[in-house]
């Protein structure tokens, strides 16, 4: 027939077949590095409490049911857009970005290249880093893009082959689209420095590329939001137009509420005009309006002063847990007479390390060590306790003896 499907996911380097093999290994000593989601000191999936408090606020306000408009809850998306873009962001003074809100950072993505692959007229193709967030992938060949890759990793160094990136952006065509992560790359957890960052967006601007900024970990990198928007914000103070994805998965624990936002930094209010109408008639068709729980959730947080405060706290802890765990384990790699070097665990960034490990080295982590990570050899940092370190550095010294 005509309908035939083809490929199937490789589970190897999927997270959820991972979590399968992890759930049939019966050991106790058996650790989950696959998933992306932040675990607590305990390994416990974790709900914050200013989500709990946000919630409270939400029931008792007793909204109803209604459908949100086509773009979603404004008072979330206004809010959203002043997380991202700052307070004093001159294209939100001037009226000029369009937001809609999104089921998370993936529909926004999926927004992202609808929208790109309907009105874009330089290109049709997307150049993303290699390597990226497997979805990345599957996400824009979808959207009707063709996806290439620039040079990003470093196998030698374990760190940015930041050479690499300048000569592959250089060499592609002018006005070709480039996705950016805007902090605490996935899944390499390398980020370019902010000198870098400036370079790059020189570059960029020579060249006339159209960015695409991935947003998924604001406030997950260093703690402080502010600092983890530097990349977006001085891209828009260099006056690229660009479009920003933007999730609430992480940085409040909202990832099964799927609250996200897209936005179009646009010339001036007349193009976000045009803007925000052909949004809408790109997303009434996929999804028709999104859902109003997690939205309302994410602007009380936004909103509230008292809890916004909590929030932002709340952030700095999971990102300080995970910077501990980091120097944890990389202290009990040196303790245990590791001749490899690991500074690249400490110097990484956000909820992913890594590990510069072969994939016979995770699979022998798997079977003798009942140690559960992406074929790639990238831990989920944000799955390592006081509890399970050592057995961890254990086993990665065993296996890379
Ligand atoms: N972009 C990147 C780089 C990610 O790592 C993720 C989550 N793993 C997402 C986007 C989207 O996640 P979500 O749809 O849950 O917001």
């Amino acid at each position: 027939g005509h309908c035939k499907t083809k490929g199937k996911a490789d589970s190897r380097i999927n997270p959820v077949g991972i979590t399968e093999a992890f759930k049939r290994d019966t050991d106790s000593k058996k650790i989950n590095l696959g998933v992306g989601a932040y675990r607590d000191a305990d390994g416990k999936p974790y709900v914050l409490p200013s989500v709990l408090a946000a919630e409270d606020k939400v029931i008792s306000e007793r909204g109803d049911k209604e459908y949100l408009p086509i773009t979603g809850l404004g008072k979330f998306t206004d809010a959203a857009a002043v997380l991202a873009y700052g307070q004093d962001s001159k294209p939100l003074k001037e009226n000029r970005v369009a937001i809609t809100q999104s089921l998370s950072g993936t529909g926004a993505l999926r927004i992202a290249g609808a929208f790109l692959a309907r009105h874009y007229p330089h290109s049709r193709e997307i150049y993303v880093p290699s390597p990226t967030w497997g979805n990345h992938i599957p996400i824009f060949r979808d959207s009707g893009l063709e996806v290439k890759h620039y040079s990003y990793y470093d196998k030698k160094t374990v760190g940015l082959d930041f050479e690499g990136m300048k000569r592959d952006l250089q060499s592609i065509p002018d006005k070709s689209i480039v996705l950016l992560h805007a902090c605490a790359h996935n899944p390499t957890g390398i980020d370019p420095t902010p000198e870098q960052w400036r370079e790059i967006s020189n570059l960029i601007k020579d060249k006339q590329h159209f960015p695409l900024i991935d947003n998924a970990y604001l406030g997950f990198a260093s703690g402080s939001v502010d600092n983890d928007a530097f990349m977006l914000r001085h891209f828009v103070e260099e006056g690229h137009q660009l479009v920003l994805c933007q999730s609430f998965a992480k940085n409040m624990g909202l990832y099964g509420e799927r609250v996200g936002t897209f936005s179009v930094v646009c010339a001036d209010p007349e193009e976000k005009a045009r803007v925000d109408s052909q949004i809408k008639i790109l997303v009434r068709p996929m999804y028709s309006n999104p859902p109003v729980h997690g939205a309302r959730v994410a602007a009380t947080l936004l909103t509230d002063p008292k809890l916004n405060e909590q929030w932002l706290a709340e952030v700095k802890g999971m990102a300080d847990r995970i910077i501990g765990m980091r120097s944890t384990l990389y202290d009990l790699l040196q303790e245990l007479g590791s001749k490899k070097e690991w500074s690249h665990i400490k110097n990484q960034i956000g909820m992913f390390a890594f590990l510069g490990i072969s994939p016979e080295q995770v699979d022998r982590l798997a079977k003798e060590h009942h140690v559960y990570l992406t074929r790639d050899g990238r831990i989920s940092v944000a799955g390592i306790t006081n509890h399970n370190v050592r057995h961890l550095a254990e086993s990665l010294h065993e296996v890379t003896k």
